[in-house]
């Protein structure tokens, strides 16, 4: 029997770009014939025709399916619907403008039949503006230093999932989930192959730097990824009342000695010091308050505790044979 692979593609007021990419899935999956295909489209809330487009073409192919959003909820959860509704036994994750290139995917189905879980493709050259850039840029490397987890740099969610990662990425129950984050959580064994990111075909692109438009605002994005990576952030708050503390010890140490050896007596020191020493210790204390607000939150994601990635072990009935005293028996 054919293998299943299900191609996800999260699409937001997409009407413009959707013929074009089908089009260009159709094309691939012609010269992939050793397997079934599955697009499935995340219609995520689009005002647009959006919808119409993938109930017609749905209608005319049957290798397309969609889901549709009853209002805009975020490519993050756009793409975390889609994997729980793939049937594959393999996924692809796809943005729906073009700048993904579907060419890309028998290269990563050829890395899945050699036993990899996460093909995921690094952009070569990217066509964001020169402030998204920078800001992408240095918002991963802050983000890596606060983790252990390997963070993929360059890399959007156009990837190729094996069937075992997905059910690993779909037990991660996070409302706010940031799916680099989680990708990255995962594990298994990742396959980098990298491509020339063209412009958008059509369109705009659909996010925004600003916090008003919950789903798409790179802002919060940004916050999710540091607040689901890690919570460093907390423990920093309690570091910083140890380190207030100690200056408050030392400037009170100075000023000791200061009037030991003559300066005159000045009731403003005595005010700065008792205030140094109190701010550090409400520090502390939120710090210490902040640590168990990072353990409800980590609990609270509901995440497993590990991912197996293989795993050998006898049945007991297997190795009776081996046990030492069977011949007494
Ligand atoms: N998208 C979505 N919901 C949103 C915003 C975007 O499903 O709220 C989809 C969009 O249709 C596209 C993909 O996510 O298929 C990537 O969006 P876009 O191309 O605008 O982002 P960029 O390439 O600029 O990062
Ligand atoms: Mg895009």
């Amino acid at each position: 029997m054919k293998r299943l692979i299900t191609i996800i593609v999260p699409a937001y007021n997409e009407e413009e770009a959707l013929p074009s990419i089908i089009k260009r899935l159709g094309k691939m999956a012609q010269k992939e014939k050793k397997y079934n295909f599955e697009f499935l489209f995340i219609n995520d809330g689009s005002s647009d025709k959006t919808i119409d487009i993938l109930k017609k073409l749905s209608g005319q192919d049957k290798r397309i399916s969609y889901i549709s959003f009853a209002r805009n909820f975020g490519k993050e959860i756009g793409v975390a619907a889609g994997l729980q509704h793939a049937q594959g036994d393999a996924v692809v994750i796809m943005d729906a403008d073009g700048q993904e290139p579907p060419e890309l995917i028998p290269e990563m189905i050829s890395w899945w039949e050699k036993g990899y879980d996460d093909i995921y493709a690094r952009r070569l050259q990217k066509n964001d503006s020169a402030i998204r850039k920078m800001t992408s840029g240095l918002y991963y490397r802050t983000v890596q230093k606060m983790t252990r987890v390997k963070i993929q740099i360059d890399t959007g969610d156009f990837r190729l999932f094996s069937r075992r990662t997905v059910d690993a990425i779909n037990q991660c129950q996070e409302v706010s989930r940031q799916n680099k984050a989680i990708f990255s959580w995962v594990g298994f064994k990742k396959k980098e192959i990298t491509y020339k990111q063209p412009p958008r075909e059509v369109g705009q692109t659909k996010w925004k730097f600003g916090i008003m438009s919950p789903g798409n605002s790179l802002f919060n994005l940004a916050i999710d990824g540091f607040t689901s990576f890690s919570i460093l952030p907390l423990r920093y708050i309690s570091i910083l009342g140890v380190v207030t503390n100690f200056a408050a010890f030392i400037y009170a140490i100075i000023r000791l000695v200061m009037l030991l050896t003559g300066t005159p007596y000045n009731p403003l020191d005595l005010g700065f010091i008792i205030l140094l020493f109190l701010m550090s210790w409400q520090m502390i204390a939120i710090g210490i308050m902040g640590e168990y607000v990072g353990r409800t939150f980590n609990e609270v994601k509901h995440r497993p505790l590990y991912l197996i990635d293989e795993i050998h072990q006898n049945k007991p009935s297997e190795d009776k044979a081996d046990k030492p005293g069977k011949e007494a028996e």
